[in-house]
């Protein structure tokens, strides 16, 4: 069994496809995308995301509800765990300290034993989810937690973002096509919007913004603030001291209450009526004396308390949209999820914004884990082992065409490639009621097979059964599976990926882009490096926008080809977002001699301590007021007095909670030093590029004289050019770089110059000859690498069936291509001749391997 998880910041879920029946006691909900989701044993729909450990044995540990008991009890157990991910944090209890990792760790291992109790059978593999915003590092460990928690996690597809997820889970009921919608997750200690478009069946994630430490939490803290304001209205002064445990389980007791007034506020008819607030010895005075509190607030009171949270989301909406390229009037539908917008004043807020604009919620705690449940799902089917191998399906249970390919592998039992000799013994035989049995096929040198185009039965789902026989006719393994021919709505295979921030090297020409914010996974770039020195290794950092967040490594460099020649680093970002690759070693003639593994490592990210953040503070407050007072350009003298001067007006509040947040001062403060201290004109492209492209754009508006759309067109580059002064002065690179972006973006929507106004994109039978064009390229690559392996003596036996079954894949996009409707308006043909063309890009790999395959089978036997 397969399940979904939810690992949430405060709460995490569990569910599973389809209707379950449960283990009596268990009451599950089923929902109508066709997921139950499992509840705990105690009937909540969600684990409260919380550990306890044992003070005298750090192997008993509680998790969820009976943790959260702890905190009651005056204890401060391990909440908020999520946010330390990736980070060195350790975080402690009891005098134990664990990381981040091994907390998910603990959660996981409880999530997986309440599935299988509910579920009555064993939970080997998990599909579990993940912020946008999360970084290679973070991804990976929280993998890696779940490897420890016992679950098989070797698919890359089992790690998802959260956005994806909840939009799977969406999508599911809603039909319309073509549809756009923004999501808007606002949980307990994370934000994520994300922008998604369906065009013709076809659904890809368009644009992504956030803030990944905003959530409940913080508006938690904004009461606990009004709390000791209260109590310090009468001129005595609370005491706290932020790394004494026993403060830190008072604090925690005050969250808790912060969060129930908050609930309970969420919960009135009207803005006007007032909660009452009673804070009972959690707090004492400088002399120790407690503070007795009888206070009341309002929802419009508390409104108020956390109106530039809610602003800032908003903005993330606004930048969002525009990084999509659509306007609010665009979107179909804002989609919250999330439990913080439960909160009446989330929809408020986004009414007020967006005007017009539908706002619905779509089980906000639940359709993340649902999404999953539904990823886990489609994932390729594990069928027990059979004698000696193991048997992975990628089909899936719904197809919209009328033939299928039947695509799968064999492994050896232990997951690894097949010996040789059993390989060409095993045949695989597919059979169906109507149709019989197809020609066996033999595997491939990967242990692939591929049954191409098998016609579905349109009325009822078609029976396969799969059988994998030796050449003695013995069977080794069968298996029947179904698949049913229908449109599956948003299905899980169709939503494209694309990357949620840009991920860079830094190269001494500067960043060097790996994908860009938006771009379609998997994306590939080669980056050719020049040797300054003869070295035997080689370091390259990593970016995600502008944060170092690792490196790629090439070790074991000849040296004797040292200063002059070239590492050309052949990079891809995988589909799941993780970085691989290879690195080619050229003299400085250009002659290729060596082809070597890199190593992407990803270190921990270090918090400073909160005296350290506060000495890097004070010396960026301090810089920052004398610029100010001398700064030549104006531009950014009234940056200096205005908009960075907030910024450190912020983080100087944060300094002032009673128990500082470090990370989140971590973060501000690094957006600070960049605004105090801009990195010397690296801002790419460069403002005078910006300028001059913006000049061009207007005078090929002026020619447009009296176009109706002219006055539109000009008042969008006013706003470009306001928006780019001001993301400039702030030195705010990932700003620029949207709004050179958008420039862009106008500049291909003008009409063209001559004749009248012409479509943005090529017409769909132009664009059709462009994307043959392409498959063409692959097909002369493949042929001329197919006649110089022709001689070859395995050729007929094992590489005639790999080159065949790359062929046929070009065939069949081909095809897919012809089939494209003329007719269509282009966005929906390109998004139709994206999906025929899939995998296109990972061509020139596919015939790299089986290149370097035959390489190895000359080399194995001595030269041909
Ligand atoms: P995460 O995904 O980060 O684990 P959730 O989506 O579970 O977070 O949301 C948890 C947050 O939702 C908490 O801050 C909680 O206080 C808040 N929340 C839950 N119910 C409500 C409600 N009725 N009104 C306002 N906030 C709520
Ligand atoms: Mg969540």
């Amino acid at each position: 069994m397969i399940i979904g998880i939810d690992l949430g910041t405060t709460h995490s879920a569990i569910a599973v496809q389809g209707q379950a029946t449960l283990t009596p006691g268990f009451d599950g909900t089923y929902l109508p995308c066709d997921v139950t989701a499992i509840p705990t044993p105690y009937g909540e729909r969600t684990v409260p995301s919380v550990l306890w450990v044992d003070p005298d044995d750090a192997t008993k540990v509680l998790v969820g509800i009976d943790a959260v008991q702890k905190a009651e009890d005056g204890v401060s157990p391990i909440m908020f765990s999520k946010r330390s991910i990736g980070s060195d944090e350790l975080l402690a209890i009891h005098g134990h300290r664990l990381t981040a990792t091994q907390v998910a760790t603990h959660i996981l291992a409880h999530l997986k034993q309440i599935a299988e109790q509910a579920l009555g059978e064993p939970v080997y593999r998990a599909v579990i989810t993940h912020p946008a915003y999360f970084t290679p590092a973070q991804v990976e460990q929280t993998r890696q937690a779940a490897v420890d928690a016992g679950f098989d996690m070797s698919l890359p597809e089992q790690m998802l973002m959260e956005p994806a997820a909840a939009a799977l889970a969406y999508l599911h009921g809603d039909a319309r096509d073509p549809l756009t919608v923004l999501t808007y997750d606002l949980g307990g200690g994370t934000f994520d919007v994300t922008i998604l478009e369906r065009r013709q069946g076809v659904t890809s994630l368009k644009a992504f913004e956030g803030d990944h430490l905003l959530g409940g939490y913080n508006f938690d803290r904004r009461l606990v603030e009004w709390i000791v304001r209260k109590a310090e209205a009468g001129g005595r002064k609370v005491a706290h001291d932020p790394d004494n445990p026993q403060d830190r389980g008072l604090w925690a007791r005050l969250m808790l209450l912060a969060e129930n007034v908050k609930l309970r506020l969420s919960e009135q008819h009207t803005a006007q009526v007032p909660v009452p607030v009673r804070v009972q010895n959690l707090l004492v005075d400088t002399q120790g004396r407690p503070f007795q509190l009888n206070e009341r607030i309002t929802r419009a009171e508390f409104t108020a308390l956390i109106a530039d949270h809610l602003e800032t989301t908003v903005e993330c909406c606004r930048r969002a949209i525009a990084k999509a390229g659509i306007t609010a009037a665009d979107l179909d539908l804002i989609l919250m999820v999330g439990g913080s917008t439960y909160g009446p004043w989330v929809g408020e807020a986004l009414q007020a914004a967006f005007d017009g604009v539908p706002v619905e919620s779509f089980e906000q705690d639940l359709s993340v884990a649902a999404g999953a449940a539904i990823r886990a799902g489609a994932l390729p089917r594990t069928p027990p082992a059979g004698k000696g191998i193991r048997v992975m399906l990628d089909v899936p249970t719904k197809w919209s065409l009328e033939s299928i390919d039947i695509v799968g592998s064999v492994a050896a039992d232990d997951g690894q490639r097949l010996d040789e000799a059993l390989r060409g013994r095993l045949r695989v035989l597919l059979t169906t009621p109507d149709r019989g049995t197809m020609p066996a096929q033999m595997l491939a040198g990967d242990g692939g097979f591929r049954f191409a185009e098998v016609e579905l039965d349109l009325d009822e789902p078609t029976e396969f059964r799969l059988v994998i026989a030796d050449d003695q006719g013995l069977e080794r393994f069968s298996t029947r599976f179904q698949v049913a021919y229908g449109e599956d709505v948003g299905g899980g295979a169709q939503i494209y990926r694309s990357l949620p921030r840009q991920l860079s090297v830094k190269t001494a020409e500067g960043l060097v882009p790996l994908a860009q914010e938006g771009a379609q996974l998997p994306a590939q770039v080669d980056i050719t490096l020049r040797r300054l020195h003869a070295d035997a290794s080689l370091s390259v950092p990593i970016y995600m926008e502008e944060i170092d967040v690792g490196a790629v490594r090439v070790n074991d460099l000849p040296t004797d080809s040292g200063e002059g020649g070239t590492v050309t680093l052949d990079l891809t970002v995988t589909e799941e977002g993780q970085i691989k690759g290879s690195a080619k070693v050229a003299t400085r003639g250009g002659e290729v001699i060596a082809t070597q593994r890199v190593r992407i490592t990803f270190p921990p990210m270090v918090i400073p301590s909160l005296n350290e953040l506060r000495e890097k503070y004070d010396e960026l407050e301090a810089q920052r007021a004398q610029d100010a007072a001398t700064a030549q350009d104006r531009v950014r003298r009234l940056a200096l007095t205005g908009a960075v001067r907030n910024l450190g007006a912020q983080i100087a509040t944060l300094f002032e909670e009673l128990q500082p947040d470090r990370q989140e001062i971590h973060a501000r403060l690094r957006e600070f030093e960049r605004s105090v201290h801009p990195p010397a004109d690296d801002m790419s492209p460069t403002r005078a590029v910006f300028v001059e492209r913006a000049e061009s754009c207007r005078a090929s508006i002026a020619k447009l004289d009296n176009h109706p759309s002219a006055r539109h067109f000009s008042g969008q580059l006013d706003q470009i050019l306001r928006d780019g002064e001001a993301a400039y002065a702030d030195r705010n690179r990932r700003r620029w770089a949207q709004v050179n972006h958008n420039l862009e973006a106008l500049i291909q929507r003008l009409p063209k110059e001559s004749g009248g106004p012409a479509p943005e994109l090529p017409v769909t039978p132009l664009l059709k000859d462009m994307f043959r064009h392409d498959v063409d390229r692959q097909r002369e690559l493949l042929d001329g690498e197919r006649d110089r392996h022709a001689q070859h003596p395995d050729y007929d036996g094992v590489f005639a069936s790999r080159y065949d079954a790359l062929d046929g894949a070009l065939l069949r996009m081909e095809k897919d291509i012809d089939e494209v409707s003329d007719d269509l308006p282009p966005p929906q043909g390109l998004a139709r001749l994206q999906l025929a063309t899939r995998g296109l890009d990972q061509m020139p790999r596919r015939i790299r391997d089986v290149v370097s395959d035959v390489g190895s089978a000359v080399k194995g036997r001595g030269g041909p």
